[in-house]
């Protein structure tokens, strides 16, 4: 199931996606309502509203953004980084979650803004001291993540809060897929059309099952949290006025435009 979560004359709710489309176009498909929220057990409303008619919003209100760094070799590689011996964990702030269609606001003191496409696991229920083979049990679901970046600022700061923390940086969307299995598929970024990322999930250093595992043994996980799972080999550069697309096989794509911070 594809459950969205949208707004529509003034009122936010969620919806299960309906019908089929090709990634990125959005004509024919229709929301059926959810009573309430969609975590543990939910109902369909049955009323529907196409979702043309709708504005998406993130489709999670997370109450922490867990995201992991160079967890593809090729990508470590690229940035002239090693594979790190434990998985490089970070922080992005829920201020800088914004959902597909929404603006990328371009940072004042960056003059290098990257996208990173990446697989991010959405969290269902509260967690902590996970077993590996209870991971799926915690998972809601699998949405599309671009990890935003700073670059520049990145390197010249020891901690990435603010290179990765700004406000819009953490895009999210279009919507949480629940029945994914995210092992092997692929993970693709284009900008302005132009492919920049292709990679498969099977690519990570650390499985989806690894990384739960990793963070759970620090920190509780709450419903609706997201982790990042990290980006493929090809990150580059974004310039106001492009429009990225981060498309996940078996989900959707994430679309979101470029605009100078006003
Ligand atoms: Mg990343």
């Amino acid at each position: 199931m594809r459950i969205a979560r949208f707004s529509i004359d003034g009122n936010v709710a969620f919806g299960a996606v309906e019908g089929d489309s090709a990634p990125g176009e959005e004509g024919g498909l229709v929301l059926d309502i959810i009573k309430g929220i969609p975590y543990g057990d939910f109902e369909l409303s049955g009323t529907k509203v196409p979702l043309s008619k709708v504005r998406l919003l993130p489709p999670v209100l997370p109450n922490k953004v867990v995201a992991i760094g160079r967890n593809y070799a090729e990508h470590a590689a690229e940035l002239g980084n090693e594979v790190p011996d434990a998985p490089v964990a970070f922080f992005k702030p829920t201020t800088s979650v914004i959902g597909s269609g929404d603006a990328i606001e371009y940072p004042s003191f960056s003059n290098e803004l990257h996208h990173e496409a990446e697989l991010a696991v959405v969290i269902g229920r509260m967690c902590r001291e996970v077993p590996r083979e209870r991971v799926k049990d915690v998972v809601l679901g699998y949405t599309c993540a671009n990890d935003v970046t700073a670059r520049d600022v990145q390197r010249r700061e020891n901690q990435w809060a603010r290179a990765k923390g700004f406000d819009t940086a953490c895009p999210l969307g279009p919507w949480v897929e629940t029945s994914l299995d995210p092992s092997d598929v692929t993970i693709q970024c284009t900008v302005n059309g132009e492919q920049r990322q292709l990679g498969r999930t099977s690519d990570m250093v650390r499985s989806v099952e690894d990384l739960v595992v990793h963070i759970t043994e620090a920190m509780t996980l709450l419903p609706g949290d997201v982790i990042l799972t990290g980006t493929p080999a090809g990150v580059g550069p974004l310039n106001v006025g492009d429009e990225v697309a981060v498309t996940i096989e078996g989900i959707g794509t994430l679309t979101n435009k470029v605009i100078k911070r006003g």
